[in-house]
């Protein structure tokens, strides 16, 4: 084999405008540059992951003491919350778009028996996990649940908080009373509604086991920290059964975060080697979040996503999503069916909006810390040039007269 050297990799500065990763902060960016090289036992780094996990239960206002991060992305803490799910677990799963699909194939591969993982190895008929598939677009609700929890009494029940592939909320409220109401212990996939939402663990007691990450509401990228929470029944069960991982079993996990015997310990002890540029960059995203304060973030979100939406709709797209942070939508009925070459024509400009990932095809933008008016509007006007490149109409007075509506006055930070 010949030995090649390539060029040094240069990535550009593209627009992040899609389901996430968002736009990391400067800050963070900065944090993670500014770091020494330092071990994963320096006392500075032992230090900044206790005062992450501090400031992790601030943000997530909760009691458990099982709150801390786990190195990765979304779906490192997603694995690390359904560790518990033993072979055999009978489950009841809500899917409404791709990532709770993903998490309910997760959960059918924790729980599959031997022979059920013998007989299809990537993607197992666990019989012990009802899967309850509620239509792309539509959200879930207290009724579907209660239904479903009645009817099957699961050890376990998932839901996805808000599902980044169809950009719909479901009901968190409804999942954690009826989890409750039925003596079942609920996970939930949190991946893009923390640091975007204002909500408080504390508040869903029917939830036993929460999963998040870095790159979307907590603005940092730079492979980081996903925060995981556990309540005390949750690591009891995890005691009773064990789990078939080391680095993801959240007992493990979580003492080098100084959560040993299911208490705070001064110091972390080693699980795994951490970084020092990871840590400073986490430290940094949680100290942002708690600095602009998650009810003001969130309140932005709302205004700035209704802007986006109001600016498309009058383009002539139809909105069928409801979470703040991302607009999914169909394009005007004369357009229809070229979703992704408006959305391949947006990337190569480094425009970089999304087409859902599972049908049907749909094209999402998101605004994830992008929360100005000259983000907005920037966006605003590459998607009416992409869809006038497609030959579409666009009402450019109607859509700047629009910005600046809501812009010039009231809500112009
Ligand atoms: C993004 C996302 C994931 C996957 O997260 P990664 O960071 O890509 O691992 C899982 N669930 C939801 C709801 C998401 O939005």
């Amino acid at each position: 084999m010949t030995s090649q050297i390539f060029p040094q990799l240069d990535i550009p500065q593209t627009l992040a405008a899609g389901p996430g990763p968002g736009n990391t902060d400067a800050r963070v960016l900065q944090a993670f540059a500014r770091a020494g090289v330092a071990d994963h036992m320096q006392g500075d780094v032992l230090r900044g992951m206790i005062e992450c996990k501090l400031m992790l239960r601030q943000i997530w206002g909760t009691r458990n003491t099982y709150t801390f991060a786990v190195a990765g992305t979304g779906w490192s803490a997603l694995d690390t919350m359904f560790s518990a799910v033993m072979p055999g677990d009978k489950v009841v799963a809500f899917v409404n778009g791709t990532f709770s699909g993903i998490d309910a194939l997760t959960l059918r591969i924790k729980a599959a028996t031997p022979s059920e993982l013998a007989a299809s190895p990537l993607d197992p008929q666990a019989a012990s996990v009802t899967v309850i598939e509620v239509p792309h677009g539509q959200s879930v609700t207290a009724e579907t649940i209660e239904a479903a929890l009645a009817e099957h009494k699961p050890k376990w029940a998932f839901m996805a908080h808000w599902e980044t592939g169809s950009g719909r909320i479901n009901d968190l409220r409804g999942f954690s009373d009826a989890c409750e109401r039925h003596g079942v212990m609920g996970l939930v996939d949190a991946v893009s509604s923390l640091g975007v939402e204002n909500f408080a663990i504390d508040d869903f007691p029917g939830v036993a086991g929460w999963a998040a990450c870095p790159q979307k509401g907590l603005c940092c990228l730079p492979l980081t920290y996903a925060p995981v929470s556990f309540t005390d029944a949750y690591i009891a069960s995890l005691k009773a059964t064990g789990a078939y991982t080391y680095v993801h079993n959240p007992i493990f996990e979580a003492r080098h975060w100084g959560i040993v015997d299911d208490r705070d310990v001064e110091k972390g002890t080693y699980h795994r080697t951490h970084s020092g540029y990871a840590v400073a960059a986490f430290h940094e995203a949680l100290r942002l979040t708690l600095q602009e304060g998650l009810a003001r973030r969130s309140d932005a979100y709302r205004r700035h996503e209704k802007v986006l939406r109001d600016a498309v709709t009058e383009m002539g797209c139809e909105v069928t999503s409801d979470m703040s942070s991302l607009v999914v939508l169909n394009l005007p009925a004369d357009l229809a069916g070229r979703e992704m070459e408006l959305v391949q024509n947006c990337r190569a400009r480094g425009f970089g909006i999304w087409p859902t990932l599972s049908a049907p095809v749909q094209v999402r933008i998101g605004i994830l810390n992008q929360l100005d008016r000259e983000a907005v509007s920037t966006i605003v006007r590459l998607f009416a040039d992409a869809i006038r490149e497609l030959g579409g109409n666009v009402d450019h007075a109607a859509v700047e007269a629009l910005l600046e509506s809501r812009y010039g006055t009231s809500i112009a930070a």
